[in-house]
Order: structure tokens, then sequence, then C-alpha cells
């Protein structure tokens, strides 16, 4: 098995990597300094881009939930094995402009990458925040019956850093069949009645985009966006050893539309490259945010917690597999460290809670199923 070596970064690094705040302006990616190792050499020869993968070409390979349709399956696949010492990141929400990192295992390193015009200073979500979150979520639900089946229609945007794809049609639906799998209970937890149907690929060749997706946020999204409050936007691109993925939250929609989605690193497909973060769950978690949920360690031991009644406690973020935990002694539960939500190996994460699949319904209903969502669901070339 692969060390890891992701709980001492060095300050340059986590710079680099865009966990700490450069506001502005943003430096070069980690993997451009030195501070990450570059990609995975592909073993096997690499599928080459054609025409039916340029962008906007591919047509719309409908999918019920746990259907696997024709059109979207490719040839080439994954070079697993990689060694690659990884700790899962990503941006999370807490305020309507901004997004933030962090990494697991060195600390309260929290930043912001601000798309609004006024910095501000790095911090972690906040009791308050958590409370605020809540108090509008009751506010806008007044009245309002969540759905009980959620099905989210999801365009996948294929970065690509040369004419060379490193992502087959075939990992990406193998990344779609594990979210409806994760989402339907299928490995434990559970079934939340959210499915997923992947509606299109489309491949975007942008060097600077894939190995930089964090600094050119802005612009690859608004150049590649589609759909409305309701539909997922998945971004496959190259992150960094410390950073796996980095989303936004529904209530981040209003103010920023064009830049809703999930963010994620190629490698962390199902099959790909990254060491113990390659069974496709770093999508499951990262969704999971896009839904509304917070990590189940945010504000440790402390009222509110992550909001919901049945994520126990937890004073920190799991790391790697352990066989047991229990940081909140003062409170009921031992740790959730199986739940998508924390920070654990892919192998060791499985589950959601009853709670957090209610939470995700309130959530779509709030912020995400608008008359505009639930009109344009049958349309699907946009
Ligand atoms: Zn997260």
């Amino acid at each position: 098995m692969a060390a890891r070596r992701a709980t001492a970064v060095s300050l340059a690094c986590l710079l680099a990597a865009g966990v700490i705040p450069p506001f502005p302006p943003r430096p070069a990616s980690a993997a451009a300094t030195g501070c990450a190792p570059e990609a995975a050499p592909l073993a096997h020869p690499p599928m080459a881009l054609t025409a039916a993968h340029a962008p906007g070409m591919h047509g719309p390979g409908l999918h019920g939930p746990g259907m696997h349709g024709a059109g979207v399956h490719g040839s080439a696949g994954y070079t697993p094995g990689m060694r690659a010492s990884a700790a899962r990141t990503e941006a999370r929400a807490f305020e309507t402009h901004g997004s933030a990192a962090r990494t697991r295992g060195s600390g309260p390193v929290v930043s912001e990458h601000w798309h609004g015009p006024v910095p501000r200073r790095p911090r972690s979500p906040r009791p308050e925040d958590v409370a605020k979150v809540m108090a509008e979520l009751r506010e806008r639900l007044a009245g309002v019956t969540p759905p009980s089946q959620i099905i989210v229609p999801t365009r996948v945007h294929l970065i690509s850093r040369g004419a060379v794809r490193q992502v087959s049609d075939q990992a990406v639906q193998a990344q779609i069949d594990t979210l409806n799998a994760a989402y339907a209970g299928g490995f434990g937890g559970v079934d939340t009645g959210v499915r997923f149907r992947l509606d299109r690929i489309s491949v975007k060749e942008h060097a600077a985009w894939f190995t930089d997706p964090i600094g050119h946020e802005k612009a690859m999204k608004s150049a590649l966006h589609e759909g409305g409050a309701g539909t997922l936007n998945l971004y496959i691109a190259q992150l960094s050893e410390l950073m796996l993925g980095f989303a936004s939250y529904p209530y981040w929609y209003a103010g920023a539309p064009a830049l809703d989605g999930v963010v994620i690193d190629w490698r962390t497909l199902p099959g790909g490259a990254m060491s113990d973060y390659n069974k496709g769950f770093t999508g499951v978690h990262e969704i999971g945010h896009w839904l509304g949920l917070f990590h189940t360690f945010e504000n440790g031991c402390e009222e509110p917690g992550d909001g919901i009644d049945d994520t126990p406690r937890e004073a920190k973020p799991t790391e790697a597999c352990p066989q047991d935990k229990d940081t909140c002694v003062a409170h009921a539960g031992k740790d959730p460290m199986h739940n998508y939500m924390d920070y654990a190996h892919d192998r060791c994460m499985w589950e959601f809670t009853p709670g957090q699949a209610t939470r995700m319904h309130e959530m779509w209903a709030a912020y995400r199923e608008t008359p505009a969502v639930l009109y344009s669901l049958p349309i699907y070339d946009m």
C-alpha cells in the first residue's frame, strides 16, 4: 500500500495548491511548482480526441437511474496503481460568494477564493454560519413539500490537457454508476432517493483549465456551465495531490449561477490513479455538498455541528481507515467515520444517514427545484 505523505505539506505548497488564499493574484498550480507530482503517466496508449468527443458534439446519451444507454461508452480506461498521497480537500460553502478549501490532515488550514468584490479573512464555517443556513432553509421550506425522488440531470465537462483525453466515456459512466449506487444505499446507509441522469459528456481541450481549474474557475465555468439550478455540472480536471475536488452549495446559486457545480480530479474516478481515493467517492462527497450537506465534522463537538441530528459529532476529520473513533465523548455516538461527508479513504466510506437524505431533499426544494428547473427537465440539448 502506498504511504501517505499528505499530512506534512509546506506553506508554499499549500499556497500553490490554492489551499491558502492568494488574493489576488492566484499562483501557478501545485503541479507546476514541484510541490506535488505531475499527473500519472499513462501506461496504455491514451485515447485520442475524436470528432465525436469534441465539445458539444457528443450526443445526449440519455440515462435513467441505473440505465446504461449507448452512446457514452468509450474504449480507453484508466491506469490504476499510481502512488498518490492525497488528501480529500475541497471547497466548501458557508457564505454566498465564496468557496473554501481545506486540506485534510494539515490542521485548520482553510482558505477562500472569492468571486465577489470583497476579499475576506479565511476561516472555517462557524456555528453561526451553520445556524444561518439552517434558519434560511426553514424559512424557505415554509409551506413547501420536498420531493420524494430527485433525478438530477447531469452534464459532465471533461477538461483535457491536450488532444489526448485523460478520461474515457466509459470512466465517466462508471462514475455516474457509482453515484447512483452510493445515493441508493448500495454500499451501505440509506437510499437517499437521489439519482443522477447523465445527459451529456463534452470534452474541452484546455491545458490551463486542466492543470489549474481553481485559478481558472470563473473562466472555465462561465464558458461551459449549462442548465439551471437543478442541473449538475460536473467538471473533471486535474487538481493536486492535496485537493481532490471542490463544490458549490445550493444557496450560492442565486448569487453566482454560472459558478454552480462540482469539480473533481480525474484520478478519483472509479479505477483511477489516486490511491486510496479511486472508487469514485470524491464525486459522491462533493455532490453531497452541492446538494446541501456539510461535513460531518463541521464545528467539531460544538453546537450545531453539521446541523443534522443523526450524524454524531466528531472533533476532527477522519483520516485513512481507523478501526474505531469517538472524539466527542460528551456526545452520544461514535464518530461517523464511514459517512460520505467525512474524509476517510474511499474503501472506508459507504453511507449517508436518513437525516442527510432528508436534508438533501429539503435543500433541493428550497434552492434547486424552481419552476424554471422543472420546465427545463425535458430539454436535453441546450
Ligand atoms: Zn467536503
